[in-house]
């Protein structure tokens, strides 16, 4: 093994010694799996023997947003200890280092919205992230093209925790399918993650999640833990549910999951967006309100300028509020409840 990450099996640490980069390496465990280094932050494990999925675990896109970083780290030093045996071709990836070396959601941009080719666009690759970002989807293309020949599937678990509370404390976004159809058993995994809340998107995105399902057909979502707190301030024990299912997914271990049912779940789509569009834009509910919190019809949630945005619909729910972000950024998203009755594959 190469000496200068093997202390405690932590490329966590690893990572975060050198954000600006590693140069790759590889090594083979005793029990078979090789190991590859492709940058910073980015590890990939292919076991021995016949497999038939390509799994992408991501987190620390937005670098504050602790909990699933921990889990992976502890999932890729099981794996490098030998703790945990894959039997699947998974890339670990922490997204961002130098953020998450800040503590920031971000350094200068948020990553989450670069992907897809958006890293290039206007100013061009003018920061970290977008270069990152650009990096990023090159990792997720080589490890989904060196998958060997035959039939296989593809997933994307992009991990976050939101920046406020929310009435249903994990959540999932499932990108734009396009012509494609939503997977029932991918809302039976979810579920046995312990997210029943899906918020169905129905326009692209410049997500990661997006991003891989658009681009490569994974089948990919952006999974939302619970709220942001600090390194070692999460409680752990409200992961449970998703640690041992990411785990079981890579060990292809049996996972008990309940067949759907759509009265389990909270499921959303978009109504509108409501984008930022003066300096004068303002919220007019509590600054620690949840996300997913509905309010009567008729009640005023913002104005901007002169514009005011009331509730329209009934059930209408709010998700991410921010009133800081840029003039033409998206302030706020309006959710509706929805079925997929007859609509899952
Ligand atoms: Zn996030």
């Amino acid at each position: 093994m190469p000496q200068q990450w093997v202390p405690n099996h932590d490329f966590l640490s690893l990572t975060r010694q050198n954000p600006n980069g590693l140069a790759p390496s590889q090594f083979q465990l005793e029990n078979g799996t090789e190991v590859q280094i492709w940058d910073t932050g980015v590890i990939c494990f292919t076991p021995e023997g016949v497999q038939d999925k390509d799994i992408v675990l991501s987190c620390g896109v937005h670098g504050n947003e602790t909990a699933p970083i921990e889990l992976c780290a502890e999932l890729v030093s099981d794996v490098l200890q030998q703790k945990l045996v894959l039997k699947q071709r998974t890339l670990v990836l922490f997204g961002n280092p130098w953020a998450i070396n800040a503590g920031k959601r971000e350094v200068e941009e948020n990553l989450n919205r670069l992907f897809s080719g958006h890293h290039s666009k206007g100013a061009g690759l003018i920061n970290a992230e977008r270069k990152r970002a650009l990096a990023l989807e090159k990792y997720v293309t080589r490890f989904y093209q060196q998958a060997p020949v035959g039939t296989r599937k593809r997933y994307l678990y992009d991990l976050h925790t939101a920046i406020r509370g929310s009435r249903f404390e994990k959540f999932a976004v499932y990108p734009y399918l396009h012509e494609r159809k939503w997977q029932q058993n991918q809302f039976e995994f979810l579920l046995a993650c312990g997210v029943s809340t899906v918020l169905l998107m129905q326009t692209a995105a410049s997500t990661f999640s997006y991003y891989a399902s658009h681009q490569h057909g994974a089948d990919a979502f952006t999974v939302e833990l619970g709220k942001v707190r600090p390194f070692g301030e999460n409680n752990m024990s409200r992961f449970t549910e998703v640690r041992q299912s990411l785990r079981a997914l890579v060990a292809d271990e049996a996972l008990a999951v309940k067949p759907f049912v759509e009265s389990d779940f909270h499921l959303y789509e978009v109504y509108r967006s409501i984008n930022k569009q003066t300096q004068d834009f303002k919220l007019h509910f509590a600054n620690d309100v949840e996300n997913f919190t509905t309010y009567p019809v008729g009640t005023l949630l913002a104005t901007d300028g002169d514009t005011e945005y009331r509730v329209e619909k009934e059930g209408e729910a709010l998700i991410f509020p921010n009133a800081k972000v840029a003039i033409g950024q998206r302030a706020m998203l309006m959710v509706v409840p929805r079925s997929v009755k007859g609509q899952l594959e």
